[in-house]
């Protein structure tokens, strides 16, 4: 993903590493026929919590989650056409029928790119058939045949990749216990990682997501799909200095929920310190007004798209305080979008 240049940084003073930032208004689109359809939001006021009862997890749900990424970073890179690719999809493919979830793989060739992607996703069933979406990337950032000698190197991804899906993956039996209101769609898209080094506007990155959304459209004109009500995206949870920023394309009432719970769950340290947009597998979602929320460690972050993502950054315990938010916010949505609520 990409973050947005349209940031104003406001540093908290001399020595002050990044301090909060601070989003301009975008272009109005109405005013600018070459405008994004979303736009970048200002920050929440974080003063404006929504009373919420934090949701704990077993005490070793970090430490659980941390095998699924020891697993998947053992099996190397994990782009289409690499060996690791194929069994990470064996590999949450088989955990999910151990817990007897039904899978589903979408396997298509790109014919631009001539290249095959696989999204997998399951569903955990609720009361209604409508779907909040809890959502990540399994793919990992190619390394290797870019021009520039200094983006090729070994990359496994550690955090920008196998942290979300090990969360989601250890998520999906507390879910299955759950009372959920709407069902819940787990997914794990490919092809998020930009195939150029640079964003370039998405225009090679995204793959799943779009790929994901044009077939939900489709779905949905026909009716032969519920609508998806709501989505959290998860990328880059497990880092050991753990830093959720605000991601600034995300929905509001979305970024509330999630602040809320950040709150509710006193983990107000690792979340929103800093804000900034960044363009993620949840953009194709928003651009079609579905609400969603991007919980991206990718502002400040060190490691980033280098060969220092490993699991030695990483700390069992960011994974489970990202996945006891994700836990807090799910009644809030539910409240928010199946049942109608006002939160003041
Ligand atoms: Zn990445």
């Amino acid at each position: 993903m990409r973050t947005s240049l349209v940031v104003i940084w406001v540093l908290a003073g001399l020595g002050a590493c990044l301090g909060v930032a601070v989003a301009t208004q975008s272009q109005d689109p109405t005013k600018d026929q070459e405008a994004p359809l979303v736009r970048i939001n200002v920050s929440i006021r974080k003063d404006q919590v929504i009373p919420l009862e934090a949701q704990k997890l077993p005490a070793d749900f970090g430490a659980k989650s941390f095998l699924h990424v020891k697993s998947l970073v053992a099996f190397g890179p994990r782009y289409s056409g690499k060996p690791g690719w194929s069994k990470q999809l064996d590999y949450i493919e088989a955990h999910l029928k151990k817990l007897g979830i039904a899978s589903k793989r979408d396997t298509w060739t790109d014919r631009r790119e001539l290249m095959t992607f696989t999204n997998i996703s399951a569903t955990i069933p609720g009361k209604r058939k409508e779907r909040i979406l809890l959502a990540c990337h399994h793919d990992t950032k190619c390394t290797t045949g870019h021009p520039d000698k200094k983006h090729n190197f070994h990359f496994v991804g550690a955090n920008d990749g196998a942290s979300a899906v090990a969360l989601l993956l250890e998520l999906a039996p507390i879910l299955q216990k759950r009372s959920n209101e709407a069902t819940i769609e787990l997914v794990f898209f490919d092809g998020e990682e930009s195939l150029d080094w640079n964003w370039n506007e998405a225009a090679r990155a995204l793959f799943g997501s779009k790929r994901y959304l044009k077939r939900h459209r489709d779905a949905l004109l026909l009716g032969e799909e519920p609508r998806i009500e709501a989505m959290v995206l998860l990328d880059m949870v497990g880092r050991d200095d753990l830093h959720i920023q605000e991601e600034l394309y995300s929905t509001d009432l979305m970024r509330r929920i999630c602040w809320s719970a950040a709150v509710a769950t006193k983990n107000q340290k690792h979340f929103f310190v800093r804000a900034e947009a960044a363009a993620d597998d949840h953009k194709p979602f928003l651009d079609v007004g579905i609400p969603a929320v991007d919980l991206i460690d990718l502002n400040g972050n060190p490691t980033w798209h280098t060969p220092y993502d490993t699991i030695e950054r990483m700390s069992p315990d960011s994974i489970q305080k990202v996945a006891e938010v994700v836990l807090t916010m799910l009644p809030a949505i539910e409240q928010a979008y199946f049942k109608k609520a006002n939160f003041k």
